[in-house]
């Protein structure tokens, strides 16, 4: 307990999936939690979830916020003004979208959504996150940029625009991690296989082709869940991981390491 006490923490896409795993372990942990989305009635469920799940949460705020847009950024990062400033930031909002598909099919406007969300949206959070940190004089911060696993292995099941995108958050986080190292500031980014949340589940649905395609490729034999996710983000959140930067973290049960699987 206590691993995050009195940081300012703020997740974006946290009104459900990993985002909000990771509000309830931050909490139990001692943060004070801004919770955005883009969606408003979800934060609300969200919020009185957590509210019952951890009912001695010391500062649970919400804002509404599409990452794509800087000014919402820039406002969600000022709104921490008054508690002091950001300590710790989870980019996480992301989007995987159903018309997501080869380099033939894919529609140019679902590419420049992709790219608008999971890539620009982790440049304006880090970018508001750095202004935010100097003007209060952090010297101990962590940012954790969510990427996936298909920024590492190829995957013969397309969703261009979505590889793309998190190729580019490594890449950005790497850079990032090197830029800011002598401010204090550390980059990492988290790498989740393919997990049991909305995002993945609702688009295979009930095809348990499309399904099995996906699960016979892990060691363990079964996907990622995102409370898993949340322990790792919890671990470089904190100043347990201090000496850890400019990471690729993955947390995919073996699966990039993997050549076959057990029968
Ligand atoms: P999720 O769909 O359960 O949650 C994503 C949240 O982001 C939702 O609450 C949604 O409302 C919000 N969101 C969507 N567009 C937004 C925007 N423009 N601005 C702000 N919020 C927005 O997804 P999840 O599975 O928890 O995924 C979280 C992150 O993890 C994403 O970046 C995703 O790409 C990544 N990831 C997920 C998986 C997986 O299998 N679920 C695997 C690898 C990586």
């Amino acid at each position: 307990m206590g691993r995050l006490e009195n940081k300012n923490c703020i997740i974006t896409g946290g009104a459900g999936g990993i985002g909000l795993e990771t509000a309830i372990l931050f909490l139990r942990e001692g943060a004070n939690v801004l919770l955005s989305d883009i969606s408003g009635p979800a934060l609300e469920r969200a919020v009185s979830k957590l509210k019952q799940i951890v009912p001695d949460a010391k500062r649970i705020e919400t804002k509404i916020t599409d990452v794509s847009k800087e000014s919402d950024v820039q406002a969600m990062m000022e709104h921490l003004d008054s508690w002091g400033g950001v300590d710790v930031l989870f980019n996480n909002a992301g989007i995987m979208h159903a018309d997501d598909a080869d380099a033939v099919d894919t529609p140019e406007k679902i590419w420049d959504l992709t790219q608008a969300i999971n890539v620009k949206g982790v440049w304006f959070g880090s970018k508001h996150a750095v202004l935010s940190m100097r003007k209060h004089g952090k010297k101990k911060t962590s940012i954790i940029n969510t990427a996936s696993v298909v920024a590492l292995v190829g995957s013969a099941t397309p969703q261009l625009a979505y590889t793309a995108s998190k190729g580019a958050v490594l890449a950005l986080t790497r850079e990032l991690a090197m830029v800011h190292a002598r401010e204090g500031f550390r980059f990492n980014a988290l790498c989740p296989a393919p997990l049991n949340t909305p995002l993945l589940q609702d688009w295979l649905g009930d095809d348990a082709a499309k399904r099995h395609r996906r699960e016979v490729h892990f060691p363990t034999g079964r996907f990622g869940e995102a409370i898993e996710q949340a322990q790792a983000v919890l671990f470089l959140a904190s100043d347990e991981s201090s000496f850890v930067n400019g990471t690729d973290f993955v947390v995919d049960g073996g699966m990039t390491r993997c050549y076959t699987t057990p029968d």
